[in-house]
């Protein structure tokens, strides 16, 4: 499973969290059922939106991700998210990224417009069959998102660029195409494929990263493999705060870790966040927290309650409910109900039963939803 990682200049916020939360998700009961994971992640540590935020505060942009990094990697654990096997930096895989240009250079893949270099769409024959956008819906989104539909010189208005050549002020590294950095596209292409096998099992991300990203990733791997890039792409819905979309322009993001600062518990997050089917973009609201609040709340009750009984179907329950394209709202209704059921609950059960199967239970909250009670 291949996860697109954060650009490291406003780590974290809901939306962020919200994420790798589910993935955390399909992470964890990979590994409860027995499946070998290797979940590989990237962080975007050079790319035009960290270098303008350094610009704009006046600081380093290598401190500015060595930084956000930290933050990100703190709210993680916070929110009890099992790392990846390899979490890598665009940085560090910079020899990789050359590999790749030159194996799409060889298929006769890439091209020049001044000293930059670009993606030939044209050379991924499904490229066109790929989307349901029309073209035009394309080449706007293209350029919303950090494409060049209208640079002159290009074949196609949505080939991507791959190798951006130093321009003054910007770090660059050297490569057998001049000193330069590399595109955002590649790099993910890049990594993945040095890890998995294509077609890989899951490509994800925000459903923001399904055009163009995910659709340049699949083309561009599918020249370098022969092969399809992925079998699936997972694309998690957006977060939106008081009936807008969150984002960086309305100012109106939710840091996790100025929430974590406000003394807000991080589980209360996680329930909050996990409350809502992953696909479905979704709200966040005091009203929800406080939900969360009454949620948890009711769960700790019915885990100290003497009363009792079996929980192996519960597990079953929320198991299926699991692995039903993560339906976590029913999950945590089938939670619900069983606390509601325990506390009040007129039938002691023998003492042993009771504590094995609180244990039993909390073992696999803990495990497959990572909800510690
Ligand atoms: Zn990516």
């Amino acid at each position: 499973m291949y996860v697109c990682g954060i650009t490291p200049y406003d780590a974290t916020h809901l939306g962020h969290a919200a994420t790798y939360l589910s993935f955390d998700l399909i992470h964890r009961y990979s590994l409860a059922t027995d499946k070998s994971v290797s979940y590989i992640q990237n962080i975007t540590d050079v790319d035009d939106p960290l270098l303008e935020r350094a610009t704009r505060d006046h600081v380093s942009w290598a401190n500015l991700a060595e930084s956000q990094i930290a933050l990100f990697r703190d709210d993680m654990t916070a929110l009890r998210v099992l790392p990846p096997q390899h979490y890598l930096g665009a940085v560090e895989t910079i020899p990789w990224v050359i590999e790749a240009i030159a194996s799409l250079e060889k298929r006769g893949a890439i091209y020049r417009v001044e000293d930059d270099l670009y993606f030939d769409i044209s050379s991924d024959g499904s490229f066109k069959s790929n989307s349901t956008l029309s073209v035009e819906e394309q080449k706007l989104i293209f350029a919303e998102r950090g494409g060049d539909p209208d640079r002159s010189g290009k074949r196609n208005p949505l080939d991507c660029l791959i190798w951006r050549a130093h321009r003054e002020g910007e770090p660059s590294w050297p490569s057998p195409y001049g000193p330069g950095r590399p595109g955002w596209h590649i790099e993910c292409t890049a990594i993945a494929l040095k890890y998995l096998t294509a077609p890989i099992s899951i490509q994800g991300g925000g459903s923001d990263l399904h055009f163009p990203h995910h659709s340049m990733c699949a083309a561009q791997g599918r020249v370098l493999a022969g092969a399809d890039f992925a079998r699936r792409f997972v694309h998690t819905g957006m977060i939106g705060l008081n009936g807008e979309k969150m984002s960086k322009s309305r100012g109106n993001l939710k840091f996790v870790s100025v929430m974590r600062d406000e003394g807000i518990d991080p589980m209360l997050l996680r329930i909050a966040l996990l409350s809502g089917h992953y696909r479905a973009d979704r709200e966040w609201s005091d009203r929800l927290l406080s939900e969360s609040e009454l949620r948890l709340n009711l769960w700790r009750e019915a885990f100290s309650s003497p009363y009792g009984g079996h929980v192996e179907g519960l597990i079953m329950n929320i198991s299926a409910a699991i692995s039903d394209d993560l339906n976590t709202p029913k999950a945590f209704a089938l939670i619900d109900e069983w606390a509601k059921n325990r506390i009040h609950s007129l039938v002691h059960a023998e003492s042993s039963d009771s504590v094995n199967a609180i244990g039993q239970l909390s073992r696999y909250l803990d495990g497959v939803l990572g909800i510690a009670l």
